[in-house]
């Protein structure tokens, strides 16, 4: 039996897409800073890998050169596994195999059939956390092999994520959390409606644009762009909406701005895993109105931080623009501060490596 109060010796090794600190990674770079922060909190020992150019607060990386994994979300559900020349990931478990030794727990960041495959060469425990839906044969394959030989391993963020695999049950839901005191609460928003995201066409900015536009109502846009040419075709289908793309920002400057909103859109076409939009949005007091799609439909409670709405339906999210003055900011923060800590965030994280290092 492991004391549960010992301290770790934790290597957290980064998705292969982007630097953190770019946006590239999405939600991940946030939720491993997060988990960091709590973990540390906790007063377990923290060691990071990422890709060379990362920053990530007062942590230091370790840095790995090579090339970034392409981006899961563009494949087909057949697709093969792909790993490019000098591959980043590759090297990023390279490194992580020589360091092993030095650690209780490895946790897996990376969406990437590379780390699953490894996992039976380590003789160190791998906890994986698993940060998008099911997307390919391939990926649900390699780590359907993992829950089965090694259970409790793999975590993910919220249930409707689990249930898009055929394992889900198995898996360990962490949901997420913030560190609270790093977005202020606005009571008196500005008029304009907010959408916060990676600029890709599975997140469905369109729509959210189409909303506001109907609504008459100013749209601030905030995000990585990784293809401007989308953006421009997507601003072209609406020559008539006041949209405005307000750049990629940090967490502070995000917070502030977001803040300002009257309500946020989430508008996603795949199943979001989670949505940390969601939650940074509700810890400001900005009401969510959500597709019925994925984690945003768990995270938010309809009639009270906001509405979860018909997925693809202009029509509903220009009903639920509507009612955005009929919800109550102050409840939407308190959510955040009940459901949403760092605190509790770092508990179930904590629980989970427990778990795997007691099996
Ligand atoms: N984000 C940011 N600055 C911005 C816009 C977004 O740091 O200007 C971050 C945001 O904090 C969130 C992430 O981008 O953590 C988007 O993650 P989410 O889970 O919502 O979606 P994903 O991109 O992972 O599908």
């Amino acid at each position: 039996m492991v004391n549960p109060c010992r301290s770790l010796h934790l290597l957290l090794v980064s998705t292969p897409v982007g630097p953190l600190g770019s946006g590239l990674g999405g939600g991940v770079e946030l939720t491993l800073h997060n988990i960091a922060q709590a973990l540390t909190q906790r007063g377990h020992q923290i060691t990071i890998l990422a890709p060379t150019g990362s920053s990530l607060g007062n942590f230091d990386v370790i840095p790995v050169a090579g090339k970034l994994q392409p981006l899961a979300q563009n494949q087909e559900r057949d697709a093969a596994i792909t790993l490019p020349a000098q591959s980043v990931l590759g090297a990023m478990w390279h490194q992580a195999k020589l360091l092993a030794p030095q650690y209780d727990v490895l946790v897996n960041f990376a969406y990437d059939w590379l780390p699953f495959y490894l996992t039976p060469w380590f003789d160190r425990p791998i906890a994986h956390l698993v940060s998008m839906a099911s997307l390919t044969d391939a990926m649900d394959d390699a780590i359907a092999q993992i829950i089965t030989h090694y259970p409790h391993t793999v975590a993910v963020h919220s249930l409707a994520q689990a249930e898009t695999f055929s394992f889900g049950d198995r898996c360990r839901c962490l949901g997420n959390g913030l560190d609270l005191s790093h977005y202020r609460f606005v009571a008196e928003p500005d008029t304009y409606l907010g959408w916060v995201g990676r600029i890709a066409p599975e997140k469905g900015i369109e729509d959210a644009i189409a909303a506001a536009d109907q609504s008459h109502l100013s749209l601030k846009v905030w995000g990585a762009m990784p293809d401007p040419d989308y953006w421009q075709q997507v601003c072209r289908t609406y020559p008539n909406a006041d949209v405005s793309y307000q750049g990629f920002l940090s967490t502070a400057e995000l917070q502030a701005q977001l803040g300002q909103c009257r309500g946020l859109l989430v508008t996603p076409r795949w199943v979001e895993a989670f949505g940390n939009v969601v939650i940074e949005a509700l810890a400001c007091g900005v009401p969510v109105i959500a597709y019925r799609r994925g984690g945003p439909a768990e995270i938010v409670s309809h009639g009270q931080t906001g509405w979860v709405v018909e997925p693809d339906s202009v029509d509903a999210l220009v009903e639920a623009i509507a009612r955005l003055p009929e919800l109550d900011r102050h409840r939407c923060r308190q959510a955040a501060e009940e459901h949403y800590s760092l605190a509790a965030l770092g508990a179930r994280v904590e629980d989970w490596l427990q778990t795997i290092l007691e099996s």
